[in-house]
């Protein structure tokens, strides 16, 4: 062989190897209701969370990452596509039997990297709808993840507090027997099976209201379901499924390939219950017990890759749909003993609120060699740009109109001195009457008394609105956030 074709080939597999060790394997855990305060490496002192410290330990811990919206949907809906979901009419709090609210063939942050060569993966929560009639939960649910670029899926439909509370591999409901068909109702109560609010000698744990409809393992629910009695899951082992599914999926990865697996744990969304191993281990209660859970399970990841060989080629981020929240939805006998800790710091708000507490977020990224070990980001980011950031980290161009919110990060996520701070970030609810536009240091609330005006930098707990005595900033933030609700695309 001349030495010139030598030398190309040298150079060609050099360049291959160089861009498969600098293509890394991604694991994005998206935790439900986790908030600010609820671990450790951010301040929380009454759980234990060792994994996500490991975590913050051997990566960078960002202070000033957003989910987007305050509630799941939304916030996964921005995540999937790189679009607010406030652009999209009922992209709400999805009930179990919506419809897909993404449309087949909008580009997802799983099809993106899909297209760059990724096996993908979906683990978890969906809560984003199936099919695009109402979904019969008796033959195949598409279209779903797998329509929208997850080569592999193994998921809760809604939530753990809504019908059907079954899961779901790829496109059936897994162990439904054909001779017990499963029906779902969210119009009125189905069947003769005995429900929450007649039956509350049943219940393991007691739900308020309107999570007193279909009894499913002794727990009441969002919802009518009868059928599909061997399908329904057991809430004190949904934690351990997960993690083994999670587990299984990154052992059978090959070598050469890297992989995007979106997990997306039910801990710490209601009812919060938690595996009999994990009870009473914290101080507050089963709230504080299924941070115990939900550390375990992102340890089980951690030791997986270790086990394999592969941390050093694979970005890790943990973070959560949405800020935390203390409710008494159900009565586990724990409730007076959720409040110990602050479940988002300092942070004014909670889940469903536009101010801090409902929509900032802890958000922890390791990729060894790449992020440094043991930082701290002050920089703004949010859920909404990751499409674009990992397709960049994947070496794709994003497809035409994808991502038209979301804003390529990569050098912020890697700590680059050069990272420009984010433009203008529009934050929701889960109503879309009034939103939230963060730029800088300032923020904008609406609210129905008119806008409120905040300076985080230092005012972070928005206890002082401004708007009064910075009337020309209220004004050119009030402008901005126009522009974006005007923004097509
Ligand atoms: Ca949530």
């Amino acid at each position: 062989m001349p030495l010139y074709r030598l030398l190309t080939v040298l150079f060609l597999l050099l360049g291959s190897a160089v861009s498969a060790a600098t293509r890394p394997n991604i694991i994005l855990i998206v935790s439900d209701d986790v908030g600010y305060g609820d671990i450790g490496c951010y301040g929380a002192t009454h759980v234990r969370t060792p994994n996500l410290d490991r975590l913050a330990r051997e990566g960078t811990r960002f202070t000033d990452a957003h989910a987007t919206a305050s509630v799941c949907t939304p916030t996964r809906f921005a995540l999937l596509t790189g679009k607010y979901a406030w652009r999209v009419p009922g992209t709400g709090i999805a009930p179990g039997d919506s419809t897909l609210l993404i449309p087949q063939g909008t580009p997802t942050i799983a099809s993106e990297l899909k297209s760059a060569g990724y096996s993908t993966g979906l683990i978890g929560k969906w809560h984003l709808g199936l099919g695009t009639t109402t979904p019969d939960f008796n033959s195949d649910l598409k279209p779903g993840p797998v329509e929208l670029g997850f080569d592999y899926a193994f998921f809760i439909p809604a939530t753990g507090d809504r019908v059907p509370c079954v899961f779901v591999q790829n496109h059936r409901v897994v162990d439904l027997e054909p001779t017990d068909p499963i029906t779902v109702s969210y119009k009125g109560r189905i069947g003769n099976e005995p429900i929450g609010s007649e039956h509350q000698d049943w219940l393991k744990i007691k739900g308020d209201r309107s999570h007193s409809d279909a009894i499913v393992n002794g727990i009441s629910r969002i919802g009518f379901m009868t059928g599909g009695h061997r399908a329904q899951w057991v809430d004190e082992t949904i934690a351990d499924t997960l993690a083994r599914q999670a587990v299984t999926f990154i052992e059978r990865q090959k070598e050469d390939q890297p992989f995007f697996l979106l997990l997306t744990p039910h801990d710490i969304h209601e009812p919060m219950v938690p595996n009999p191993r994990f009870r009473g281990t914290s101080d507050c209660g089963w709230r504080g017990d299924v941070i115990h859970q939900l550390d375990w399970t992102v340890g089980e990841v951690l030791g997986t890759l270790d086990r394999l060989g592969i941390a050093k080629n694979t970005l890790v981020i943990f973070s959560s749909d949405n800020g935390g929240a203390i409710k008494s939805t159900y009565d586990d006998g724990t409730n007076p003993l959720h409040g110990r800790q602050s479940s988002n710091g300092i942070l004014r708000g909670q889940k469903g609120s536009l101010y801090e507490g409902g929509h900032r977020v802890p958000f922890l990224a390791r990729w060894p060699g790449h992020i440094p070990a043991g930082r701290e980001s002050p920089a703004l980011l949010a859920l909404v740009d990751l499409l674009p950031t990992f397709a960049d980290l994947a070496g794709r161009t994003i497809s035409t109109g994808a991502s038209p919110d979301g804003v390529n990060l990569k050098s912020t996520l890697l700590l680059d001195a050069k990272a420009k701070q984010r433009p203008a970030l529009v934050l929701q609810s889960n109503r879309t009457t009034y939103l939230a536009i963060r730029d800088g240091d300032w923020k904008l609330v609406e609210t129905a008394a008119g806008p409120q005006l905040y300076n985080l930098a230092a005012d972070l707990v928005e206890a002082h609105d401004l708007a009064k005595s910075e009337p020309a900033r209220v004004k050119s933030l009030a402008a901005k956030l126009a522009a974006e609700r005007a923004r097509t695309q």
